[in-house]
């Protein structure tokens, strides 16, 4: 079945303005379930944008978005954010983790928004933590993390509400090669074994091509290898 569908999707920055910059015009894929797929540009043809769109972040000019069969087009600003927190996890090049916060109080904040109680919420985020190998940092603040485990905490805190999809953008991007490697491999591993659907932006074609499939965007739509 079908975890995610875009059709149609134009998006243009700008619109009438001399500056007008159209990023996205007729992109159109379907992500079924369970698959993983790398999303391959040059940078400034707009993954970002198409990343945003697709999780409910940003909203196009035309086209829908659904998720989970479900179409977002012209929803409520409400029901598309209950949507996303419940329905999509992001994953960024740089972590985003509170600062103020331990890296399990991370992973248990976005159970607790929704509604998981916190016994429950600090076990699951444990499990997660352990698979990814940082659960003996749980209780360090992430400025005293490496950066291979700030993100590792990251993702695990995108899976913490179970999504049924995950949106990364360069998710090892800004570690060295050889961190990048082991944790991709890390990231990969947790996918496979909770069986999440993935659209996966990389630069690296060593990473894309242990993917499923590539789509590339290329002039504003999405051409699949
Ligand atoms: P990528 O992630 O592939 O690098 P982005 O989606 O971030 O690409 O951006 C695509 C293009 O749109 C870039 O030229 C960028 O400068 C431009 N852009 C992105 N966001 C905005 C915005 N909010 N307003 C105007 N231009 C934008
Ligand atoms: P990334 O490299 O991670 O895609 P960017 O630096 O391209 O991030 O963009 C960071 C933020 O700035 C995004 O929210 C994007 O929409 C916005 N942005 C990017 N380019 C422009 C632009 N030319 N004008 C306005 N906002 C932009």
């Amino acid at each position: 079945s079908e975890a995610l569908a875009l059709e149609g999707i134009e998006k243009t920055y700008n619109p009438g303005r001399a500056n007008a910059l159209t990023v996205l015009s007729g992109a159109s894929f379907e992500l079924a379930a369970g698959e993983v797929v790398a999303l391959v540009a040059p940078s400034g043809a707009g993954k970002s944008t198409l990343l945003h769109i697709a999780g409910l972040l940003d909203s196009s000019d035309a086209g829908s978005v659904r998720i989970g069969g479900v179409d977002y087009t012209g929803l409520s600003d409400a029901r598309r954010t209950a949507a996303r927190r419940e329905e999509v996890g992001f994953i960024y090049q740089f972590h985003h983790l509170l600062p103020e916060f331990s890296a399990v109080e991370n992973v248990i904040l976005p159970q607790l928004a929704n509604a998981v109680p916190g016994a429950e919420a600090r076990a699951h985020a444990m499990a997660l933590m352990e698979r990814v190998g940082v659960a003996g940092r749980a209780n360090n603040r992430p400025a005293a993390l490496s950066g291979g485990e700030q993100q590792r905490v990251a993702f695990c805190r995108a899976l913490a509400n179970k999504p049924r999809v995950l949106l990364a953008d360069e998710p090892t991007g800004n570690l060295d090669p050889g961190t990048s490697d082991t944790v991709f491999s890390a990231l990969m591993e947790l996918v496979r074994e909770t069986g999440l659907s993935a659209l996966i932006a990389t630069h690296n074609p060593a990473l894309a091509a242990r993917m499923d499939r590539t789509l590339r965007l290329e002039a504003g739509v999405l051409v699949s290898d």
